[in-house]
């Protein structure tokens, strides 16, 4: 079994959608990641901060899918991170309501010792020098480090954004925020820029447009499975992202071809979460769904064509 390390936001969310509207529910990028990183064989652990208020029921959740919730320190007398959106009638775009960094604002990461020798780390939307941090007590080299970031660090913190970027194996990043952080429209363009800033594959999400892969000269294309009904797409990247990092992971393979399947597997897990409010679909997915939707990828994208 491959250790992970996953740090990110572990929060309180409120949404709504056209569909209807939650209280505060179990959210932050790492329980998406580590509830999809969960679907397969891996060891890993969440690196966050809670306060006091966060319900000991979400954290036993957590364990319950063989999740590490010992990096998650609980501030006495502290209030958890809470992010509230309202996402418009397309369901594309959504409006962030609320940002209440909280404990987060403080936020000191400590990997636990027995992580620190983890083959994959997952570095969730966090300020860069948060996510340096992890890489600075990891005391064994890991094998792949991948980073995911977003416009408001590329606005407001682009020099230490730059500098973590260097450090990293993989980014995942959206197309918006690709061409934002190449100044190119093309994203062939933009992949082979981020490229020279550090990373040897760089993941470009396009929503419901699926995903690309790039590394030196090689594409990779995934799409995203038409789905008859989008629910909440809340922590659809997290949730690619833990799909992409948990299989790397467990099969302990870096190259090329098999970072394709881990965008195809990321991909896979992103069209469950969608499907309801927060990380709920996440917790009763089986491994048959999971199969049977990763078949319905493979007919979905293959073809037998023909040259003339
Ligand atoms: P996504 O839909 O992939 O953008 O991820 C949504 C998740 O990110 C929600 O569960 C939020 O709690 C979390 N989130 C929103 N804003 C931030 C932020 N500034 N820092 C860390 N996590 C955030």
């Amino acid at each position: 079994m491959g250790k992970l390390v996953i740090v990110g936001s572990v929060a309180f969310d409120a949404i709504e959608t056209p569909f209807g509207k939650t209280d505060k529910i179990l959210g932050g990028a790492a329980p998406f990641i580590g509830l999809a990183a969960a679907q397969f064989q891996v060891d890993s652990a969440i690196v966050s901060v809670v306060g006091e208020d966060f319900p000991q029921e979400y954290l036993d959740l957590l364990a319950s899918k063989n999740i590490d919730v010992s990096g998650i320190e609980i501030v006495k007398g502290g209030k958890t991170f809470f992010w509230s959106g309202k996402y418009h009638n397309d369901l594309n775009t959504r409006d962030t309501l609320v940002t209440e960094l909280n404990v987060m604002a403080d936020f000191d990461p400590k990997v636990p010792d027995s992580y620190k020798d983890a083959e994959v780390v997952m570095l969730g939307n966090l300020h860069p020098n948060i996510q340096l941090g992890v890489i600075n007590q990891m005391t064994v080299q890991p094998k792949l480090i991948v980073l995911d970031t977003m416009n408001y660090w590329i606005e407001n913190t682009p020099k230490e954004l730059m500098a973590v970027i260097n450090k990293v194996d993989v980014i995942t990043i959206n197309d918006e925020e690709a061409r934002q952080l190449t100044n190119e429209y093309s994203l062939v363009k933009a992949a082979a820029k981020i490229q020279e800033m550090g990373p040897k594959y760089v993941v470009i999400k396009k929503g419901e447009h699926g995903a690309l892969l790039f590394h030196d000269s090689h594409i990779f294309f995934a799409p995203a499975l038409p789905l008859e009904e989008v629910f909440d797409p809340t922590g659809a990247g997290d949730t690619f992202a833990g799909g992409f990092v948990g299989y790397i992971a467990q099969s302990r393979n870096i190259g090329f071809e098999n970072l394709k399947n881990a965008v195809i597997q990321g991909s896979n897990l992103a069209s469950f979460s969608v499907e309801r409010f927060g990380t709920k679909r996440m917790t009763s997915l089986t491994k048959e769904e999971i199969n049977k939707r990763l078949l319905q990828f493979k007919a979905l994208t293959q073809f037998d064509i023909a040259i003339q």
